[in-house]
């Protein structure tokens, strides 16, 4: 069982704050990701985590054992890191097998597991070049192969696929996620790109100056953001926010129109660009830029001096200066504190 737990870790830099007192439980065999905007902490946690960085209070434990004050090697764990160290002068295959090796485990059995995790990240056929003479994206896919090939417990992963292209990046992910459900590993995934979050994720941390925000599982995290930043942050584009007037008990006035909403002093309004439609009464919109996308129209407009993004059907094309009547869809409209920022 490799239950991960994070109790009040921080981590200070001089002066600087890189993580507050973080609280977080991994299940045994979950897919947890950390997302967030760059320098938002997700690397130095991970880096505690494994034992590359030591937080400054707080405790980390691994299957019911703390294991702050271990070394990287005890821990348990298989890494990939963005400066994944690839050795070059050795062959792709020697570098799968390096952790087997150091194992002294047998050569039946390295043969086997590194063929199988190769073929797994589609490198089977340069198991004999050097990995210096690898591309950037070829070296990645070794570093994920040797961290798989451990048949670890728990594995830890720093942005394994930025150096990959599109289309390439899109077939690993789902190759990742199947062999990772498979093998039965506790995963943590470090990364910025929120659709690579929410395609690999049983649950996603979302990670804000050094704080978890949220921690749920993506659904929950895209439908209820537990603050405005999630929702200003997930989504593309993201989620709109509308100033709202109190308009008696229960009701508030957005941009003119009167919505049901919390017993609160205080509220903003917020929707996301889907949950749209145009209609008789709705939002005033007006629209300024217009982007046939395909699929569907992406509408930039402002609403009552506020910027302001619909998403419409593709059969929809407005021109810029139109006036739009956009009415949200009621069960997701969501409000937030002001001062707190929180969801109401
Ligand atoms: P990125 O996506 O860019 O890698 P991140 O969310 O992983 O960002 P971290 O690398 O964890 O962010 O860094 C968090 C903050 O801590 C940043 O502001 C960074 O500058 C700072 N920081 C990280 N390591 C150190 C260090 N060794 N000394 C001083 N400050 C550091």
């Amino acid at each position: 069982m490799a239950v991960i737990e994070i109790k009040q870790v921080a981590k200070t830099f001089g002066s600087f704050t890189a993580l507050h007192s973080v609280d977080l439980t991994i299940a045994d065999q979950e897919f947890m990701v950390l997302l967030g905007a760059s320098g938002c902490g997700k690397t130095t946690l991970l880096r505690i985590i494994a034992g590359l960085e030591t937080p400054t209070t707080g405790e980390v434990w691994i299957g019911g054992r703390r294991v702050d004050h271990l070394p990287p090697r005890e821990r348990g764990i298989a890494m990939v890191f963005q400066n994944y160290a690839v050795f070059p002068h050795l062959t792709v295959f020697e570098n799968i097998a390096f952790g087997l090796r150091m194992k002294k485990m047998d050569q039946a059995e390295v043969t086997r597991r590194v063929n199988r995790t190769a073929e797994l990240m589609h490198i089977e056929q340069l198991l004999k070049r050097y990995s210096g003479e690898l591309s950037g994206g070829q070296r990645q896919r070794v570093a994920v192969a040797r961290a798989l090939a451990m048949e670890p417990d728990v594995i830890l992963m720093d942005e394994p696929l930025s150096n990959l292209d599109a289309l390439l990046r899109l077939e690993m992910r789902a190759e990742l996620k199947g062999v990772l459900a498979e093998s039965k590993t506790t995963t943590i995934y470090v990364t910025h790109d929120q659709v690579e979050a929410m395609s690999l994720a049983d649950r996603i941390s979302v990670m804000n100056g050094g704080r978890i925000v949220q921690a749920a599982n993506p659904v929950e995290v895209y439908r209820n953001p537990a603050a405005r930043f999630v929702g200003s942050f997930i989504g593309n584009p993201p989620m709109n926010f509308l100033k709202a007037e109190p308009a008696g008990a229960g009701k508030w006035q957005v941009a003119g129109q009167v919505f049901d909403g919390p017993a609160a002093a205080a509220a903003e309004f917020a929707i996301r660009p889907e949950d749209l439609h145009p209609a008789e009464a709705g939002l005033p919109a007006e629209v300024r830029v217009v982007e046939p996308l395909g699929p569907h129209t992406l509408i930039t407009a402002s609403v009552a001096g506020q910027p302001f993004r619909a998403v419409l059907e593709s059969n929809l094309l407005p021109a810029p200066g139109d006036m739009l009547r956009l009415a949200p869809v009621p069960d997701r409209i969501r409000w937030f504190d002001p001062a707190t920022q929180s969801a109401l």
